[in-house]
């Protein structure tokens, strides 16, 4: 394994702009964007699903943002337009969202007879490449074990800010899955609670590891791709046709226990779920892509694993969280998931 480099360049809005890298990254800053607002987010409780929904209406004063045409996570020094990355090349790139849902500067607003909060916390973006078209099935597995590291960091520091309970990084891709900027990005929410569904998902854990209790199953009659240390199933309970789960054979509480061959393993298994989906549909799969690791270091009961949601019914047909699902948080599903598993297992291990 090289050594990774990074970099902290502070912004001229003080935020800091962190580049990874095994190269030494030393470039000289062209243009940067100039921003004058700094959006102040706040919760409000919902008392009917006994959640925090979060609002944040300042989308304005962009000035100097790049225009339509622009990709504003491309490299911004050979461009007429200063993007978020004032360089001519990178590796990964780190920085806060200039528009997040949760930061430091978060206020709350009284709101009469409703429980409000500031949203605090912070939401970052991680770019994969300087390249525009770059995705994780196409860059090469070092970049990936790269960004394996990169997410370890992000845990590391951000867990470490008082306001922070949870960090979650994911990743949206395709238009269905509602991105607008289409060069190779994921993003990180560091919420100041612990959201509902890791609750849980902890709870759960706490009782029994459900995941080690089926691992055998896991690995014989719904995995889709495996290798030493991984496997990639369709869990017997997903809600997805085509939900696929990256779950290490051990437990770990969070991918900072991994070791270097883990994280090898861990990359090769992410790289050939997303080469897999694609493959299986002919184009770039849409998905909705995060890690669910535990807010604690130290866990022996949570098990870490990467949960990826196509929004799919049947191959191409699109699944929409229609009224069952959205009303009543019940979902149905039309095949059964050991099914669906051999369907993609043939596209998951490259023997077309
Ligand atoms: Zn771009």
């Amino acid at each position: 394994m090289n050594k990774i480099f990074k970099r902290n360049f502070i912004r001229n809005d003080k935020k800091n702009l962190l580049l990874f890298g095994f190269k030494n990254h030393n470039e000289e800053p062209s243009e940067q964007i100039q921003i004058n607002e700094i959006p102040k987010p706040h919760m409000r409780w919902n008392p009917a699903r006994q959640e925090w929904v979060t609002y944040s209406s300042e989308r304005k004063n962009r000035t100097s943002f790049p225009p339509k045409e622009y990709c504003p996570l491309c490299p911004g020094k050979d461009l007429d337009f200063p993007t978020e990355i004032p360089f001519s090349d990178f590796e990964i790139a780190v920085f806060p969202n200039r528009w997040p849902s949760f930061n430091s500067n978060a206020e709350k607003i009284n709101l009469e007879k409703l429980e409000t909060k500031a949203s605090k916390g912070c939401c970052e973006v991680v770019v994969y490449a300087s390249e525009h078209t770059n995705t994780i099935a196409e860059m090469p597995l070092e970049r990936i074990e790269l960004l394996t590291h990169v997410w370890v960091d992000r845990y590391k520091e951000l867990m470490k800010m008082d306001e922070v309970k949870y960090v979650l990084p994911f990743e949206n891709r395709g238009k269905e899955c509602g991105v607008t900027l289409h060069h190779p990005h994921g993003q990180i929410y560091a919420y100041p609670f612990i959201p509902p569904v890791i609750s849980k998902e902890l709870e759960a854990f706490k009782n029994e590891n459900f995941i080690m209790k089926i691992i055998d199953e896991l690995e014989d009659k719904y995995f889709v791709y495996k290798n030493e240390n991984f496997i990639a199933a369709i869990p017997p309970f997903a809600r997805y046709a085509y939900e696929v789960w990256i779950i290490p054979k051990k437990q770990f509480p969070g991918p900072w226990q991994f070791g270097l061959k883990e994280i090898k393993d861990f990359a090769e298994c992410l790289q050939n779920v997303v080469k897999g989906y694609d493959r299986f549909l002919g184009r770039k799969c849409p998905y909705i892509m995060g890690l669910h690791a535990s807010p604690f270091f130290e866990d022996n009961k949570f098990h870490f694993h990467v949960e990826f949601y196509p929004p799919l019914r049947h191959g191409d047909k699109p699944k929409i969280l229609a009224g069952s699902e959205s009303l009543a948080g019940v979902f149905i599903m039309d095949v059964l998931p050991e099914d669906s598993a051999k369907e993609l297992r043939y596209f998951f291990n490259d023997n077309n």
